[in-house]
């Protein structure tokens, strides 16, 4: 696999603006900001609305206000992937002359009939594989998958595998409904906008495979990757913008990032807590090391 070593770092944070920043979110925020920070990279932020059913509005510009309060700036512009379209148009253009995708008529319920269930959901049983059968009509856009193995070492949590033929089968990558597929628009906009390296949250550690495979397919160089672990409610549950998982505008400052300073391995004093902005970064930024972050889960305790 290509290494992105070489290069000056470059990192991100790319929400979904599906609601406002809640502790997880901020903890990807943190994590990839102190990584970046502390190898003197960039640190850039990216809205993955390419979801429009999903979007709430006002969400982006909201997490972007939070962001702004907790002191962590980022370069340049920010991109919104809405705004890229002619990327993903291009990427699947070159995918179509490479004989690498295929419209697809099935139905969910069609497939949920036939499917065997792997780690990620169910595995496309290849049912348009061959063409479309007669009377179906193309609906979503699938990648043709092939029987390997993609590794990953991922800086936290190790090493992860899949055979995406086997474990994932031809995946979407333009959905029935429209929008290009989330796995797409990301590893176009990661590789064209030159990240070296994704910090994210562990939820994402799965279907990393399927993105590196995407990769390889447009001759993309794989960045690292390095997955950072979720923050979970009092009963287990993952903290996301669907749970009630509650805004962190609405918590103090103080509270949402204890919990995320233990999840980095920074153990942090409260007089470090109550600086200011400039004063907490800088002492976070020279405290971190990924290497102390850990790989289980963490607990809010608020
Ligand atoms: N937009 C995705 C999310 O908020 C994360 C994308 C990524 O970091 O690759 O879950």
């Amino acid at each position: 696999m290509p290494s992105s070593d070489s290069k000056p770092y470059k990192g991100r944070f790319a929400p979904s603006p599906s609601g406002p920043a809640h502790q997880g979110t901020m903890l990807a925020a943190i994590g990839s900001y102190l990584q970046a920070r502390s190898k003197q990279g960039e640190w850039h932020v990216r809205i993955d609305n390419i979801d429009p059913p999903r979007e709430i509005p006002g969400s982006a510009d909201s997490m972007l206000c939070t962001l702004e309060s907790y002191g962590l700036h980022w370069d340049g512009p920010i991109v919104y992937q809405s705004q890229c379209q002619d990327r993903y148009r291009d990427a699947l253009h070159e995918l179509k002359l490479n004989n690498l995708i295929y419209d697809c008529g099935c139905s969910r319920r069609e497939i949920e009939s036939v499917a065997k269930i792997g780690p990620n959901g169910m595995v496309y049983p290849g049912i348009c594989r061959n063409g479309l059968a007669k009377g179906k009509s193309a609906r979503a856009i699938r990648l043709l998958t092939e029987s390997c193995l993609i590794m990953l070492t991922d800086q936290i949590q190790g090493e992860y595998s899949l055979n995406i033929e086997r474990e994932v089968g031809d995946y979407v990558i333009r959905r029935a409904d429209g929008p290009y597929a989330y796995h797409l628009a990301t590893v176009v906009d990661d590789a064209l906008d030159g990240f070296t390296e994704i910090v994210r949250g562990r939820d994402l550690l799965g279907i990393t495979p399927q993105q590196i495979y995407l990769q390889l397919q447009l001759g993309y160089v794989t960045p690292d990757y390095a997955h950072l672990p979720l923050i979970v409610d009092s009963q287990g549950r993952k903290l996301c913008k669907h749970s009630e998982a509650q805004a962190v505008d609405d918590l103090a400052k103080n509270d949402v990032l204890k919990d995320i300073f233990d999840a980095l391995g920074l153990p942090v004093e409260t007089e470090i807590l109550n600086s200011p902005n400039e004063i907490l970064w800088a002492w976070a930024i020279d405290q971190w090391n990924i290497n102390n972050v850990t790989n289980t889960e963490i607990k809010s305790t608020i």
